[in-house]
């Protein structure tokens, strides 16, 4: 069984004037046989040390890896029945598609020609590029050298595959083809896998799972949807969903939330779970703003708003709405692309009551 498990893992560098950086913080998180977890998070939040830590291209400062039950903290890297796929490709150019997918497999195992080249020709099917097995890589499209690239992983047939933003040198489009073709072949294979990217949009489609990571630490691990509609924190509900969550920091009287610009009336329910908060921070999803054109605010869970700027966005629509009171600093709602609406407008937003997400100002941790 190959279920990895970090246990406290943790990463202290020493920077050239002696401080440390903290750059992975007692992250504990498992990842079942035959998963596919994304770590997720923004720019240096640790999640390249965290996977090279994994590959043993990094030391661990404390903590433990364990795959299958046992540690291998401190074997070395060829030793842990591990495959990583880079960002960039890193392809031998003097080598064929063939050579390169069977050369670390002639170095490290005692696999004899026959059983290699069956490896060989049976990734190459896997990944819709037998015809390529001959070609150099100067011969080869970015997404063909990518596919060698993770041929080259396949053949090993790892426990656990760990791939750092393998698709990131892709366009938009194949980047997207690649998306779905990774999962299949990983579901095909079975083979537990650790994956990374910056991007949440690729977390969301791709993971049985996310972990967000932000500043060394775990945020929330849980699977895309888990994430989406019960962040635990305001940090992965503003990370995760795009347009990204619409925030309002106020404070609660009685059963009314008060924010600079507008009151909203809380259910009982959302009354007693920020009971005790000093400062409350309210969240709403753009795609969860109902927008009316020619309507007058109803209750005060509706609010009368003036349309600032509209951004096209495909089949819908991102409309920045500043309150009719005081239109600086306008928030964004969603909205149908069929619905013609311009710069200008008076709309009414409601914030549904089953919609809004609430969160403690200090700490950030979710309330309700
Ligand atoms: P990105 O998405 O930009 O690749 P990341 O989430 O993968 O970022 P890491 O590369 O893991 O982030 O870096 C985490 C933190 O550790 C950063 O602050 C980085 O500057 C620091 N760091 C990484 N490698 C070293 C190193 N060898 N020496 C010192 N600091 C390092």
């Amino acid at each position: 069984m190959a279920r990895l498990e970090l246990d406290k893992v943790r990463k202290v560098f020493t920077d050239d004037d002696g401080s440390d950086i903290v750059a992975v913080d007692d992250v504990t998180v498992d990842i079942e046989d035959g998963e596919f977890l994304v770590l997720v998070g923004p720019s240096g939040c640790g999640k390249s040390t965290t996977l090279r830590m994994v590959a043993g291209l990094e030391s661990v400062t404390a903590g433990d890896i364990r795959l299958g039950g046992r540690s291998i903290v401190g074997k070395k890297p060829q030793n842990r029945d591990i495959a990583m796929v880079f960002q960039s490709y890193a392809l031998y150019p003097h080598m064929t598609t063939r050579e390169n997918m069977s050369f670390g497999l002639e170095e490290s195992t005692d696999l004899s020609d026959e059983e290699i080249a069956e490896r060989v020709e049976n990734a190459a099917d896997l990944l819709s590029i037998p015809e390529l097995l001959d070609r150099k890589p100067s011969e080869l499209s970015g997404g063909q050298q990518q596919r060698v690239a993770l041929g080259r992983a396949i053949v090993r047939e790892p426990e656990v595959f760990l791939m750092d933003e393998p698709l990131s040198n892709l366009d938009a489009k194949l980047r997207s083809q690649m998306r779905t073709e990774l999962q299949r072949i990983q579901e095909d294979l079975g083979t537990t896998t650790m994956y990374v990217t910056h991007d949440q949009t690729e977390a969301m489609t791709m993971g049985d799972r996310i972990a967000v990571l932000d500043g060394g630490e775990l945020q929330q691990a849980g699977t895309p949807l888990e994430c989406y509609h019960r962040p635990a924190n305001k940090f992965v509900a503003g990370f995760i969903g795009e347009p990204a969550m619409n925030f309002f920091d106020g404070t609660v009287e009685g059963d009314t939330f008060v924010a600079d610009r507008f009151e909203y009336r809380l259910t009982d329910e959302q009354r007693e779970a920020v009971a005790g908060a000093d400062g409350v921070t309210l969240g709403v999803r753009p795609e969860d703003v109902e927008v009316t054109v020619g309507a007058t605010a109803a209750d005060n869970r509706e609010f009368e708003t003036v349309v600032d700027v509209v951004e096209p966005m495909g089949n819908e629509n991102a409309v920045y709405l500043g309150f009719e009171s005081d239109p600086t600093d306008p928030f964004v709602a969603t909205v149908g692309g069929m619905r013609q609406i311009d710069g200008g407008e008076h709309v009414v937003a409601r914030f549904p009551e089953d919609a809004i997400h609430l969160f403690d100002a200090a700490s950030g941790e979710a309330l309700h």
